[in-house]
């Protein structure tokens, strides 16, 4: 019997999908944060459960060659990245790995090509969104990043994957509550005011737009903030105050006042122009959505004639680089803000031949085919949870050519690629992308097509 504090010799033979090195004992599975598939440490058990324990590395005796020093001084106790102990090639073999396993294990699919993951040349730096938790610290406010499944806040001074210009709006945002005693937000009490600060920029623009959650919209000394932010912050474009007073884990209200500068900001993709707002969602990674949204037009293989359906379509970003090969463009999506910024973007980039429906597309598509609209081509990109069973079912009566996968978890792909498979669709390649570099997380692009008959 494996018992808590036990320290002992371990072979790390797996992996877990969230970067977590498995090794057996006594045929116990044993979870090492930080280690290395291939690795052999000394482990030290810090929990024993049902069914696995939980070790921490007290000694390597023998060291994966992909190991390197993590470059984030706060990696260790940051729940942001998870990779950061491996090279970056490495982390690109074993996000390909974690999909292969998925569609073997979830999806029965092992004959399916899965093409190395297109990574970043340099990964760092490269989100356009952040999201900082505010709350408060032993000596007044902090910011920073939540501990892994926690909400203990990290402070880190400066984030390696997020824009520089994001850090430095908080840095200035939390140097002026500690200036004017300016009460975080506490979770537990449901005291306090400022929740988060929530940064958006426009790589292509410099446009970067601050949204400060708060739980009311009386700051003290708010007209400071806003001129402090002015002089300091570099492209600032937009101030948002977005009020959230209800308790929980959602980061944003509903209501947002502009303090400063536009509604909106604006960036350029692939020759596009798109309106960024701060309900609607915009993929964070700009530089690998360009190869994603090009992997996915590939896999379309559009010739001006076809009729297009964008389901989970977001601010129609998908939608507009279809619209420009393709006849007729419908994209669908659940959010009432992200369908008007879609409405938006086609006429900011005079793009006549798309359309936008607001519902949930297991609602919207039924209803479209019923009325006799059909698409030749679809391509789905949905949250986590993957598509629902009644798009699909209905998907596979309109029996387009091709429907072209966008996921960004791959359990919830191989689930949906079964179901496709079964009903006259095969897949020939998977293709992840990095869209998240040093996160356990992998983006993957497919094409399924159908098999003629
Ligand atoms: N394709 C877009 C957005 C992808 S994110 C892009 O690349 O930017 C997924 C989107 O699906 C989100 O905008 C979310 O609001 C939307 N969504 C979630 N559930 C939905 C549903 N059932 N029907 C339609 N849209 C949905």
């Amino acid at each position: 019997m494996i018992a808590k504090n036990q320290v002992f010799e371990l072979e790390i033979t797996g992996q877990t999908h969230d970067g977590l090195g498995v090794g057996r004992k006594d045929s116990m599975a044993v979870f090492v944060q930080g280690s290395i598939a291939g690795e052999r440490v000394m482990a030290k058990v810090i929990k024993v459960l049902k069914n696995y324990a939980v070790a921490r590395i007290e000694a390597f005796i023998e060291m994966s060659p992909d190991r390197i020093e993590p470059f984030c001084p706060v990696y260790k106790r940051c729940g942001g990245c998870s990779l950061q102990h491996m090279s970056y090639e490495r982390t690109l073999k074993f996000k390909r790995q974690a999909v292969m396993d998925n569609l073997e294990r979830i999806g029965g699919l092992s004959g399916i090509q899965v093409n190395p993951v297109i990574g970043m040349e340099a990964p760092r730096r490269y989100r356009n969104k952040a999201q900082y938790p505010v709350g408060m610290g032993e000596k007044g406010p902090i910011a920073g990043f939540f501990a892994p499944r926690s909400h203990e806040i990290i402070e880190s001074e400066e984030c390696g994957i997020q824009h520089p210009v994001s850090d430095l709006a908080k840095n200035i945002i939390l140097e002026f509550m500690k200036t004017n005693s300016i009460a975080a937000y506490d979770e537990k009490t449901h005291n306090g005011l400022i929740r988060h600060v929530v940064t958006k920029v426009g790589f292509a623009t410099g446009e970067v737009m601050v949204i400060i959650v708060s739980t009311s919209p009386d700051i003290p000394k708010k007209g400071r903030l806003v001129s402090l932010l002015k002089e300091k912050l570099p492209g600032l474009k937009s101030i948002i105050l977005n009020i959230n007073n209800k308790p929980g884990n959602v980061v944003m209200g509903s209501k947002n006042i502009t303090l400063y500068g536009k509604d909106a900001i604006e960036d350029r993709l692939g020759g596009l122009t798109f309106e960024i707002s701060p309900l609607s969602f915009y993929q964070i990674n700009p530089a690998q959505t360009l190869v994603l949204y090009e992997k996915a037009m590939e896999y379309a293989g559009l010739t001006g004639e076809e009729t297009v359906f964008d389901l989970y379509c977001g601010i129609g970003t998908i939608s507009l680089f279809a619209a420009r090969k393709a006849k007729r463009v419908i994209g669908v999506e659940s959010v009432t803000e992200a369908v008007e910024a879609a409405r938006r973007n086609a006429e900011k980039n005079s793009i006549a031949n798309a359309e936008f429906f607001c519902g949930n597309a297991e609602d919207v598509v039924p209803e479209l085919y019923s009325q006799g609209i059909k698409a030749d081509v679809v391509i789905v990109d949905p949250p986590r949870k993957g598509c629902d069973e009644v798009l699909l079912k209905t998907l596979i009566e309109m029996a387009p050519d091709r429907i072209i996968y966008v996921s960004c978890n791959p359990s919830t792909l191989a689930r949906d690629m079964k179901v496709l498979h079964g009903s006259g669709y095969i897949a020939k390649e998977v293709q992840p992308v990095d869209m998240f570099p040093w996160t356990s997380h992998v983006e993957c692009v497919t094409l399924m097509s159908r098999v003629k008959d």
